[in-house]
């Protein structure tokens, strides 16, 4: 999606450890009609598949997710929440995901009132890097009963290892921007 590289690359800054801060546009200051150029860029991968839910963690796939949603036609967005051990329940799908950013790990739960058997949901996500994030919510579909139809995620850093590990499950992955190599001197550089 050039509109997004180009983005990237104008205001995109990369931090020592790996880390691509996208903070004045995707993560933490929004701009509205990206993310809804993005929204629509979803629709036009993933249209036509039966999709009725999307499934996002919380926070920054939540924006995205919505702008995805109303791409669709307004179906539902869950997002999957994080949450201490001692508030899990019976009524809960759960999972365990490491954070890159934060390097912890954490349950991460979606209530059982909200997926289910004949749903058929795509999973939306700011960043795909080592694919902790896209597994766990991955693991709370299989729990559901609900079929994954894909995932759509908004940059991947292709030199990390979740996008092959996603891709050699079988699973539909469509990401916008794939980074193929960073640093702090020469920049980001996108697999084409
Ligand atoms: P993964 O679980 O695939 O290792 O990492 C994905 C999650 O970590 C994303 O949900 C995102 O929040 C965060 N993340 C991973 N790499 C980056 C990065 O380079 N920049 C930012 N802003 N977030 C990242």
């Amino acid at each position: 999606m050039q509109l997004l590289k180009d983005r990237i690359l104008k205001d995109g800054v990369v931090k020592a450890g790996g880390v691509l801060k996208v903070d004045s546009f995707l993560n933490h200051q929004i701009d509205v009609s990206l993310y809804r150029e993005i929204g629509k860029e979803f629709y036009r991968r993933f249209e036509n598949m039966g999709i009725n839910k999307i499934l996002t963690i919380e926070a920054s796939g939540i924006g995205i997710a919505c702008v995805t949603a109303e791409a669709f036609g307004d179906c539902p967005v869950v997002f999957a929440k994080k949450a201490e051990s001692k508030n899990l329940d019976g009524e809960l799908y759960t999972t365990k995901v490491t954070s890159f950013t934060k390097g912890r790990e954490y349950n991460v739960i979606v209530s059982k009132k909200f997926i289910g058997k004949g749903d058929r949901v795509l999973i939306i996500d700011d960043f795909l890097a080592n694919g902790c994030a896209l597994i766990g919510l991955m693991e709370l579909v299989e729990q559901s009963g609900a079929e994954l139809v894909g995932a759509g995620i908004v940059i991947e850093k292709g030199f990390q290892r979740g996008g092959e590990i996603i891709r050699q499950k079988g699973i539909k992955l469509e990401s916008l921007a794939i980074v193929e190599s960073m640093d702090e001197e020469n920049g980001v550089v996108f697999r084409n």
